[in-house]
């Protein structure tokens, strides 16, 4: 696009509808209720929620009590609640040695730790509600160009389409265009991992526990599913698998027979499970941390994977995308909050200024920064078999165990507290 107007122009545009950009225009529309001038949305999103979407698709994952707070608070979570099966308690071992802990929701006067939800279905519903909702959704469509001027960014779709944006968020995950096009950097790290996903079935109900297990090769994760029509059954034996390994043993392990596949789980993770009977479709993922050092840009944020991947071993890359999503929101409504309350003063509001993009910055920094130098050191510590580290984790799983009250703070981080 040269300079030519826009033939629609947005106060914000969303680049990617998946977790993290559905939920913030969601949250972004629940807030326009509140104003006498409502800011104008759109959604850009290149893909239908069907088995094509890269960002629903098969897996499943673990979102914290905080985030079921947040995601209440912004008026999306009695949508997908229906489509949750609460984790009760949370298991966590070494394999081979003698280091293990529990979390449990009930001491800490919860009724549950966090719920699993499969993204495919979560899709679906996010879909329809934006479909519903006061936004402009451009489904499927792609950006293509992006231009950024003084006042706004102009962008030109897939289909010829041109619009602007005074905020432009991109939500548009790890290999986010619009990092690319505004020359962006992101620094990655190769874990030397890849991440098998599969639902398996268990001989022994899983009584919504979850369990971590660190093993000699990477982090194995089981999280409790429901059975069958989403509802969350006791007798439910479905588990989702994440297990990270070397790239070579992951491609081996996704093209065994499922009795070889399981044969080699079961010698990974043993028998807390009983017998694993069965396993589902099997999907592998690379696993790197990238990172954005200044997830912001003129007129620009980032939000979600496009500003952050995190390793899924601690399941907090949603969990840390949804806490950019209401950031930002936040940081928005206090700009509109100060001062702005005519619906003259409204209309001059620049949702793009560099000061709520600065705010944002300042915002996120922090969390951003501790949970992904958390997320690194669990990888390393926990992926290695050198002698005084693997002590070092043992003694700290156990003390866990043996210190009640310094599992709070643990507790507090996986649940999404801090
Ligand atoms: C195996 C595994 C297990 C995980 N488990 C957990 C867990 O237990 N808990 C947790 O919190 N997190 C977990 N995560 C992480 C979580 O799944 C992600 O952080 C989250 O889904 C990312 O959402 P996102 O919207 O930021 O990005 P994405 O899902 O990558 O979405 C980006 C969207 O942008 C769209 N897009 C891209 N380019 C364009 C373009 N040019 N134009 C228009 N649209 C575009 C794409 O179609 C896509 O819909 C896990 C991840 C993996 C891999």
């Amino acid at each position: 696009m040269s300079g030519t107007s826009p033939s629609q122009e947005f106060d914000i545009v969303i680049v990617g509808g998946a977790m993290a950009g559905a939920t913030l225009a969601l949250g972004l529309a629940n807030l326009n209720h509140s104003l006498s001038k409502p800011l104008s949305i759109a959604v850009i999103e290149a893909h239908q929620a069907d088995d094509s979407h890269p960002g629903f698709d098969a897996r499943s994952i673990a979102i914290a009590h905080g985030s079921i707070f947040a995601l209440t608070q912004l008026g999306i979570w009695p949508a997908l609640k229906h489509l949750g099966t609460p984790i009760n308690d949370i298991h966590v071992s070494d394999r081979g040695h003698f280091g293990m802990t529990e979390l449990n929701a009930k001491p800490l006067g919860l009724d549950a730790l966090g719920q699993v939800v499969e993204l495919a279905k979560v899709g679906s519903v996010l879909f329809e509600e934006l479909q519903q909702a006061n936004i402009k959704l451009f489904c499927p469509a792609k950006l293509n160009q992006l231009l950024p001027k003084t006042d706004a960014h102009y962008l030109t779709l897939d289909d010829g389409t041109t619009i602007s944006a005074k905020l432009l968020v991109a939500a548009d995950g790890a290999n986010s265009v619009v990092r690319q096009q505004l020359n962006q950097t992101a620094e990655q790290i190769d874990f030397g991992q890849s991440a098998i996903v599969a639902n398996v079935e268990t001989a022994k109900p899983h009584h919504n526990w979850a369990y971590e297990r660190f093993t000699e090769t990477g982090p194995l994760a089981l999280l409790p599913m429901s059975h069958v029509n989403g509802q969350a059954s006791e007798a439910s034996a479905r588990m989702s698998l994440v297990w990270a390994l070397a790239p070579e043993q992951a491609a081996h392990l996704a093209q065994v027979s499922d009795a070889e596949f399981l044969q080699q789980l079961q010698n990974a993770f043993g028998y807390r499970v009983g017998q694993f009977t069965q396993v589902g479709k099997r999907v592998t993922y690379p696993l790197t941390l990238t990172t954005m050092p200044r997830p912001i840009y003129h007129r620009c944020v980032f939000v979600g994977n496009a500003a952050q991947t995190l390793h899924p071993i601690a399941g907090q890359g949603f969990n840390l995308g949804l806490r950019d999503v209401v950031g930002l929101i936040e940081v928005i409504k206090a700009a509109l909050q100060s001062g702005l309350s005519s619906v003259a003063e409204q209309s001059t509001f620049d949702v793009g200024s560099s000061a709520i993009v600065h705010q944002y910055l300042a915002a996120r920094q922090q969390d951003r920064d501790s949970t992904i130098s958390n997320i690194e050191f669990l990888v390393r510590g926990f992926s290695n078999q050198y002698w005084p580290l693997v002590a070092g984790r043992s003694v700290g799983l156990r003390l866990l165990s043996w210190l009640p009250p310094l599992k709070r703070p643990v507790a507090e981080i996986a649940m999404g507290w801090r």
